[in-house]
């Protein structure tokens, strides 16, 4: 079974991307959603995030406050050391149950749809890295519209991700979403055939 690690900076399409290939019968886990999972309200995830950083990281609903912890753990290194300790495995433990079901299902193909996998070196995780490109300023311009989001903080995320050329340089093929969305489609289809000729 092909191990793909999808990655993209915000606005690139990566989400346009693992939709379409989940269609064409890929298994798609996301890489977001799990870290959002073990933390959920009950967890013994969030038990332990509590036990280290005290109940002041938690909403008045009892869910975990992630702008609040996220000021407290990159303004020091230590503690984001431990946050990392007590997150990390529980995202690994997740990720090899899902990768198991997905083997049990018999898929050719898992996409890991990974937003940070160029700026944390995860490259080496996947048999393959898909790459998904589109100009800085096609992206700022999507996602201002779509998420009504100032433009000028879409750059800035963009300017606190890895820059395009170093994250074109991590991929082993890349899907050009510069253009229409029937051109995305098209370019899917291309790389599903891809990925089946080397899973
Ligand atoms: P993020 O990293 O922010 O989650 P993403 O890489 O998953 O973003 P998407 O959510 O798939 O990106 O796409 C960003 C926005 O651009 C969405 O609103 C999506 O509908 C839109 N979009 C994606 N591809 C195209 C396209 N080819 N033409 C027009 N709009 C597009």
């Amino acid at each position: 079974m092909l191990k793909v690690g999808l990655t993209g900076g915000i606005g690139s399409g990566k989400s346009a991307v693992s939709a379409e290939l989940a269609a064409y019968g890929a298994v798609v886990i996301d890489a977001d959603a799990i870290a959002r999972e073990v933390v959920e309200p009950g967890t013994p995830g969030l038990a332990a995030v509590v036990a280290e950083f005290g109940e002041e990281v938690l909403t008045p609903e009892g869910r975990l406050d992630r702008p609040g912890l996220g000021e407290i753990v990159f303004a020091d290194e230590e503690r984001l050391a431990r946050l990392n300790a007590i997150v990390h495995p529980l995202v690994g433990e997740r990720s090899a149950r899902l990768m198991e079901e997905a083997v049990a299902s018999g898929t050719r193909v898992v996409v890991y749809d990974v937003p940070l996998l160029v700026e944390n070196d995860l490259g080496p995780l996947y048999d393959v890295v898909v790459v998904v490109d589109a100009p800085d300023e096609v992206r700022v311009e999507r996602v201002a519209v779509n998420r009504d989001m100032p433009r000028e903080q879409v750059r800035a995320r963009i300017r606190a991700q890895a820059d395009r050329e170093t994250r074109l340089a991590a991929a082993d093929l890349v899907v050009d979403n510069s253009g229409t969305r029937e051109e995305l489609r098209e370019r899917v289809a291309e790389l599903w055939r891809e990925l089946l000729e080397r899973a």
